[in-house]
C-alpha cells in the first residue's frame, strides 16, 4: 500500500495537480489558534450580499469587537461552477457600506491570507495527503453515472440519498488497477461510527452519528478543489479561528467537521449556530430574494444603521428588544449566551420606522448632518437638475435647515425630493381659481403677511410665527383662521396638505416667501 500511496500523493502534489501556490503559507501556518477571539464570515460568492448574510456577518463582527478580537472575511469560492460575477466585490463593498468592515479579507489582506479558498488549494491538498496517509481518507473511483443511479434509486425508495461507501475497502491491487485508468480520483473521508458529542454555544449539547445516516463525504474533488467540509476545517484551523458563528443549517454537518479535526489532530474552534432569519410569516427569506439585497436597500435610501438594527432587533442576543440601537450599543449589549434557538422573524414593513429613527440620530450629530446635507444636495440636483429655477436652494445652509425641520417626519432622505416636498426646491404653479375659492380676501391676506415679514426681519421662529399668524386672521371679514392657513399653504407650496404653515415659512425663508406671496398679488 505504501508505494500506492506514494503514487497517489505524487499525483496530488500541488505542483502537478493544483497549479497555484499558496501566497503566504508560512505566515498562515504560524497563525495558530490562541486565546484571541478570531471569527470569520465565510460566504460563497454565488450571490450578492442580502439581509440573511448581513445578519451572520454582523453577529460575527459584534462578537469580535466585544472581545477585542478580529473579524475575518473569507470567500468560499471552491464551487467554481456557481460563482456569480461581481459577487465577491459586492460582499466586501457591502460590509464596508454597512460599517462592519473586516479586519482581514481578500481586499485588505492580513497575516492568515490568502482569504479566497481558490488560492489555498495547496493547504487542502496537504491535509488530504495527511488523511490518506493515516487511512482516514481513501480514493473513490465511482463514476458520476454510478453515483447518479444510487441517488435515483434512493429517491425511488423514498430514502435520503447516501453514498454506499463502495470504494472504502478496496484492496491495494484494486486501487492500483483503478488508478491506472483513473489517475485523478475523488478523495473521500472515512466517517467513524462514533461522532464526538459537542456543546454548541447556542443549541447546547449535540450528538449526531453522522456515519449512520450519511455515506463517506468527498473532501477533494477530482478537479483538485476541496469540498466545503474539508475547506472550512482546514481554513478555520490555519486562520486561527476561535469561534465559528454560522447559520444553523450547518449544525448537522458539524460532527463531520469534528471528525475531520480529530483525524488531522487539530483542536476544533467553538461553535455557535445562529437560528434562521425568516420572513414575518415564517417563510424563508430566500423566497423574497429579489428585494433583500443590500444594494437595493442602499439605493432606496435605507441607512446601514437601520438595517443593522432591524436584523438584530427581530432576533435574540440582547437582554431586551429595543429600536434605535447604534453599532457601538449593539457591541456593548450583545451577549452570545442570550441567543435562543428560535427563528428570528423579520418584519420589513417596520424598516421605514427604523430608518426614521436612525436618520434622526444622524441629523443630531453635526458631523453626520454635514454629510447628509451633501447627500441631499446631490439628490436634489439629480432629481430636479435643470428644473431648479433658483440655485440658491442648493445652498448648504438652506438644505441643512430643511433637514433639521423635517427630521422625525421623513423616513428617508429621498422623501425630501418626493412630490410632497417639490415646493422646497421649485416654485409651485399655484392654481388661482383654487386660491380664490378658499378666500375672497387674497390681496388682504397677502399684504398682511408681507407686512408681518417686514416686521419680523430675517430671523423667523415657528413659535413667534404661530402667534402672529393667529393675529393675522383677526379682523379678516369673511376668512376664518383655518381657511387663511389653507390659503397660505396653497400659495406657498401649491398643495393643500403638508407641513405647518409656520414651518413652511421658516424653511423657505423670508425672501422666498415674499416672492411667492407677491406672485399671488400680481395674479
Ligand atoms: N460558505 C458557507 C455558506 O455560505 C459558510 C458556512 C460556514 O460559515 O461554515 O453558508
Amino acid at each position: 500500500m505504501a508505494a500506492l500511496l506514494k503514487r497517489l500523493l505524487r499525483l496530488w502534489s500541488p505542483s502537478v495537480a493544483l497549479g497555484r501556490p499558496l501566497g503566504r503559507r508560512e505566515a498562515s501556518q504560524d497563525c495558530k489558534p490562541g486565546t484571541a477571539v478570531r471569527v470569520r464570515f465565510a460566504p460563497s460568492p454565488t450571490g450578492f450580499m442580502h439581509l440573511g448574510s448581513l445578519r451572520t456577518a454582523l453577529y460575527n463582527y459584534i462578537f469580535a469587537k466585544k472581545h477585542q478580537g478580529s473579524f475575518i472575511l473569507r470567500l468560499e469560492d471552491t464551487d467554481q461552477t456557481r460563482l456569480v460575477p461581481g459577487a465577491a466585490e459586492n460582499i466586501e463593498d457591502m460590509l464596508e457600506w454597512a460599517g462592519i468592515p473586516p479586519d482581514e479579507s481578500p481586499r485588505r489582506g492580513g497575516p492568515a491570507g490568502p482569504y479566497q479558498q481558490s488560492q489555498r488549494l495547496e493547504l487542502y491538498a496537504q491535509a488530504t495527503d495527511t488523511l490518506l496517509k493515516t487511512g482516514a481518507a481513501y480514493p473513490c473511483f465511482c463514476s458520476p453515472q454510478r453515483l447518479g443511479l444510487l441517488k435515483k434509486e434512493a429517491l425511488r425508495n423514498s430514502q435520503t440519498p447516501r453514498y454506499d461507501n463502495r470504494c472504502r475497502n478496496l484492496s491495494q491491487e484494486q486501487v492500483a488497477q483503478r488508478l491506472a485508468k483513473d489517475p485523478k480520483p475523488a478523495i473521500r473521508f472515512r466517517l467513524k461510527e462514533e461522532a464526538p458529542a459537542f456543546q454548541d454555544l447556542v443549541y447546547g449539547w449535540n450528538r449526531h452519528d453522522v456515519a449512520s445516516v450519511e455515506g463517506d463525504p468527498i473532501i477533494l474533488k477530482s478537479s483538485g478543489f476541496p469540498t466545503y467540509h474539508l475547506a472550512n476545517v482546514v481554513d478555520d484551523h490555519h486562520m486561527g479561528i476561535s469561534h465559528v458563528l454560522r447559520g444553523c443549517e450547518w449544525l448537522a454537518s458539524t460532527p463531520k467537521h469534528l471528525l475531520i479535526y480529530q483525524a488531522l489532530g487539530w483542536q476544533p474552534p467553538q461553535f455557535a449556530h445562529l437560528p434562521l432569519l425568516l420572513n414575518r410569516d415564517g417563510s424563508k427569506l430566500s423566497k423574497r430574494q429579489g428585494d433583500i439585497f443590500l444594494e437595493q436597500f442602499a439605493a432606496a435610501g435605507f441607512l446601514p444603521e437601520a438595517l443593522l438594527d432591524i436584523v438584530t432587533n427581530c432576533g435574540s442576543g440582547f437582554a431586551e428588544n429595543q429600536m434605535g440601537r447604534t453599532l457601538p450599543e449593539l457591541i456593548t449589549q450583545f451577549d452570545l449566551a442570550r441567543i435562543t434557538c428560535h427563528s428570528a422573524l423579520l418584519d420589513l414593513e417596520k424598516l421605514p420606522e427604523f430608518n426614521r429613527l436612525h436618520l434622526r440620530q444622524l441629523v443630531s450629530s453635526e458631523a453626520q448632518r454635514h454629510q447628509l446635507v451633501g447627500k441631499l444636495q446631490a439628490l436634489v440636483e439629480d432629481t430636479f437638475g435643470s428644473h431648479l429655477q433658483d440655485r440658491a436652494v442648493l445652498d448648504p445652509a438652506y438644505t441643512e435647515r430643511i433637514l433639521l425641520l423635517r427630521q422625525g417626519h421623513i423616513c428617508r432622505l429621498q422623501d425630501l425630493v418626493s412630490p410632497a416636498y417639490t415646493y422646497l426646491w421649485i416654485r409651485p404653479a399655484v392654481d388661482r381659481v383654487q386660491l380664490g375659492a378658499i378666500s375672497k380676501e387674497a390681496d388682504m391676506i397677502a399684504r398682511r403677511l408681507l407686512g408681518l415679514l417686514e416686521r419680523l426681519g430675517m430671523t423667523l421662529s415657528q413659535d413667534v410665527l404661530n402667534d402672529e399668524l393667529k393675529k393675522l386672521s383677526e379682523g379678516l371679514e369673511g376668512t376664518k383662521y383655518s381657511h387663511m392657513m389653507k390659503f397660505l399653504r396653497l400659495a406657498l407650496s401649491g398643495q393643500l396638505q403638508g407641513p405647518a404653515v409656520a414651518e413652511m415659512i421658516v424653511s423657505l425663508g423670508p425672501k422666498e416667501v415674499r416672492e411667492r406671496i407677491q406672485m399671488v398679488l400680481c395674479s
